[in-house]
């Protein structure tokens, strides 16, 4: 393993972070008490940096280099280093048009999509013009074993008919999003894992009823928010399937891959910007007589981040690799890994940040409290942590009986 980063990537890290500290930090604040003020509604900035950041060629990087016109070149690990970068501004990755859930729809629709759906819904979605979310996960079933999933999707004629109740569609409330890719049954009598389809279900189709936004830990994350969305009746062409009927699965399955890299890398830039503030902070006050950075306390924490980031972070590196030069299937198991390990480690190096700011740590004044609120439910969200433990462990025997 080698993972000198390319000159290609070092190059990009260098524009990404330059551009951050042009544009991103000095708005951050601004940005978020916009969102909170207005609900649903885009911040006024926002077009415009993305335009810069199209024009300085800091645009969909995330997209691997396989998917040759569409992709801009990069591979995984060259990528990487690159979220982890946006990470450290929670709502930056948009900007450069790498944020989920459009990233994991894109690779999707790339992959699987006809020319006429990556006319329609690629190429918009590619451009930043419209955004996207992704309806996998139904209020009434376990929905982290996606066979439970109950919302039908019917033939008729020359249409599909859908119906079933899906929650925590992420984007679902952004007035930008114009496109839901949707997973339901076409067959529920045949096999376990070809029961399921994907169909494209644009934004206001008649039947689609966007119930509300859920809370995350009482914030609602505007503007994207995370809705449940009732399907009742809604009739799309029959064109709108991806790939066939029974593919599913199979598709969920591989947009999952990248997608936890990003996630991953992500988290591990909020650690290491709640590491470096932590450090500031410490090294500025005094208790008792004494910098709060000598006590020696706060030195093992600080030293304990330290490692747990780095671990973390040559972790989803070496599963960034593994899938440049094994695909999804080689690198399962470290895909895996990651998204067991670096959730975790960033709470956990968070909540030591939050704790030595004290008050100030569980304030807005600060993007500590958002940090957290990421790691935790990255937890939950793209399967729990025991759905990952569950598969990870029994490959793990499974290997050992064949050696
Ligand atoms: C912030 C956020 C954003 C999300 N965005 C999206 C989105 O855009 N689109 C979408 O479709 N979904 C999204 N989700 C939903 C998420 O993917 C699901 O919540 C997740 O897959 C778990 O499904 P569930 O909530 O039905 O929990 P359940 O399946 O009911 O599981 C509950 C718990 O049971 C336990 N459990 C389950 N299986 C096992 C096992 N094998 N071994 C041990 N314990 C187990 C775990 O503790 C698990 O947390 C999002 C969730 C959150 C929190």
């Amino acid at each position: 393993m080698n993972f000198e980063y390319t000159e290609k990537s070092k190059a990009l890290q260098a524009r990404v972070d330059r551009f951050m500290q042009d544009h991103i930090f000095p708005i951050e604040q601004e940005y978020y008490e916009f969102v909170e003020e207005n609900l649903w509604q885009i911040f006024p900035g926002q077009e415009q940096l993305k335009e810069l950041a199209k024009a300085e060629g800091l645009w969909n990087l995330f997209l691997p280099k396989e998917y040759n016109d569409f992709s801009p070149g990069l591979t995984n690990l060259e990528y990487a280093p690159l979220a982890e970068l946006m990470g450290r501004v929670l709502w930056s990755s948009q900007i450069f048009n790498c944020s989920a859930p459009d990233t994991g729809n894109m690779e999707v629709l790339a992959k699987y999509g006809n020319s006429a759906q990556q006319e329609q819904w690629l190429k918009p979605l590619m451009a930043g013009k419209i955004r996207s979310a992704f309806l996998m996960t139904e209020p009434a079933v376990a929905s982290s074993d996606a066979t439970n999933i109950e919302t039908s999707i019917v033939r008729d004629g020359d249409e599909y008919v859908i119906n079933g109740r899906k929650w925590w569609s992420s984007g679902a409330m952004n007035p930008d999003t114009k496109i839901y890719v949707v997973m339901g049954k076409t067959d529920p009598t045949a096999q376990r894992h070809v029961q399921q389809s994907m169909i494209l279900v644009p934004a206001g189709t008649p039947g689609v009823k966007v119930i509300r936004p859920l809370k995350v830990f009482g914030a609602v994350d505007s503007p994207e928010g995370h809705a449940e969305v009732e399907l009742k009746n809604v009739r799309v062409p029959a064109s709108n399937l991806l790939v066939e009927e029974g593919s599913g699965f199979a598709i969920a399955q591989g947009r999952l891959g990248p997608g936890r890299i990003h996630h991953c890398m992500r988290l591990i830039g909020a650690a290491q910007r709640a590491l470096d503030l932590m450090c500031v902070r410490v090294a500025q006050r005094e208790t008792f007589g004494k910098r709060i950075a000598d006590y020696s306390s706060i030195r093992q924490d600080i030293a304990k981040s330290r490692c747990e980031i780095q671990q973390a972070r040559l972790l989803t590196l070496s599963a960034a690799d593994k899938i440049d030069r094994f695909g999804i299937k080689g690198a399962k198991d470290l895909i895996a890994m990651i998204k067991i390990v670096v959730p975790m480690m960033t709470c956990t190096v968070v909540d030591r940040a939050i704790q030595a700011h004290g008050g100030l740590g569980v304030c807005q004044d600060t993007p500590l409290a958002g940090f957290w609120l990421y790691g935790r439910s990255i937890r939950i969200a793209d399967g729990p942590d025991e759905v990952h433990m569950y598969q990870l462990g029994r490959n793990t025997v499974k290997s050992m009986m064949k050696a």
